[in-house]
């Protein structure tokens, strides 16, 4: 048995389908006990980063609803993207007596305290989308291929300026952005897309003008739009006076949309300064429109709606004692162990696939779009 709470809830579920099954196995709702799978009356935190972009609220709705379809209860709390309040959240969660935990960190290292008192109360933890780092006290993880994200970035800007097909040569100019410095996921991102530009830079084929093209000189603290709007703003102004930028690595869709800003402030946009390639990620409604209006140039969809069906079982075979799916077992090394995982598959979206790929598929509704 993996921890005195799993093997209370075990017993606590042979007891109830014992019960059940005697009871002609129906309970009021119409279906076995066995088919709700969640120990009876064991609840799930929820640890989410922040509400200022939808893509958290969403991931937030999805799990609780996953969850409770297993006959889980769940306490769902926001971050506001301050580490503290995450690490206050998820230390009340445990003195409340949660039976696991499912946490989207702020900052990655911030977390290894609290992971220790999560251990000690033998309460199991899934590290959500952004794995936790430094601890050993990380039972799972559930992403999407990180790495794969980048380069589904970086290999759109080439096919776009024609360097991938060899229909154009360059030089093109480029800026540089990435994620927070306190997300893992950021280097993953990044090194993914620098994976496939890197070596039209090295050919000279793709200019970075700003001159600004390691990692510690391009993130962006928090995803904050605003800051990169600011940082793009001062590389036009520096970098641009007589050049034109052809194309952005933008790492998430709020930051797309402050460089956007930026470019459009600085005249860009019109029929003979147009808008270079800008990447994102996450499909947020205002980027989908965006993509449409033909501004933003394509996004990376992750189906939220599926990462928050593999964190759900993985806390729900956690807690029935079953060994969790995994698909990774090698690549996420958090510094203490390496975290066993489930990766998804991200998809490159722009306006020739949005329809089939966002709105065919259910995950946003065309009426959002108009
Ligand atoms: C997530 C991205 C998201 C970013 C900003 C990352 O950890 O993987 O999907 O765009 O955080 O919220």
């Amino acid at each position: 048995m993996r921890n005195r709470r799993a093997a209370f809830a075990a017993t606590a579920t042979a007891v109830t389908l014992a019960l059940a099954l005697t009871a002609c196995g129906q309970n009021s709702e119409g279906g076995s006990e066995e088919d709700k799978g969640g120990p009876e009356g064991a609840t799930i935190g929820i640890a989410m980063p922040t509400k200022s972009s939808e893509r958290w609220i969403a991931d937030g709705d999805n799990v609780v609803k996953e969850l409770e379809s297993k006959g889980y209860k769940t306490k769902l709390v926001f971050g506001e993207d301050d580490p503290d309040q995450q690490v206050s959240q998820i230390e009340n969660m445990i003195t409340q007596g949660v039976d696991a935990l499912i946490v989207a960190a702020i900052d990655n290292k911030s977390l290894n305290n609290v992971m220790q008192q999560a251990k000690d109360a033998d309460i199991p933890v899934v590290s959500y989308d952004r794995l936790i780092l430094g601890t050993e006290n990380v039972d799972y993880y559930a992403s999407f291929d990180n790495e794969k994200v980048g380069q589904l970035q970086g290999t759109y800007i080439v096919e776009q300026l024609g360097l991938k097909d060899g229909s154009k040569k360059g030089p093109f100019n480029i800026e540089l952005f990435a994620g927070s410095n306190d997300d893992n996921n950021t280097r993953y991102f990044f090194n993914g897309a620098m994976s496939v530009l890197q070596p039209f830079i090295d050919k000279k084929q793709l200019v970075v003008k700003s001159g600004q093209a390691e990692l510690n000189q391009v993130t962006t603290l928090r995803w904050d739009g605003g800051t990169a709007q600011k940082r793009m703003d001062d590389i036009l102004t520096s970098a641009y006076r007589s050049d034109r930028v052809d194309a952005v690595l933008s790492p998430y869709d709020g930051i797309s949309i402050g460089i956007l800003s930026a470019l459009k402030s600085d005249g860009y946009g019109s029929k003979d300064k147009p808008l270079p390639v800008v990447t994102g990620q996450d499909a947020e409604v205002a980027s989908v429109k965006s993509i449409i209006s033909g501004q933003q140039s394509m996004t990376v969809f992750k189906d939220l709606r599926e990462l928050a069906k593999v964190a759900s079982n993985m806390v729900d075979a956690l807690l029935n004692d079953k060994k969790p799916e995994t698909n990774d077992t090698k690549s996420y090394d958090n510094g203490a162990k390496v975290v066993p995982a489930y990766l998804l598959e991200p998809v490159a979206v722009d306006k020739d696939n949005y329809k089939k790929a966002l709105v065919d598929s259910g995950y946003i509704k065309e009426s959002d779009l108009n």
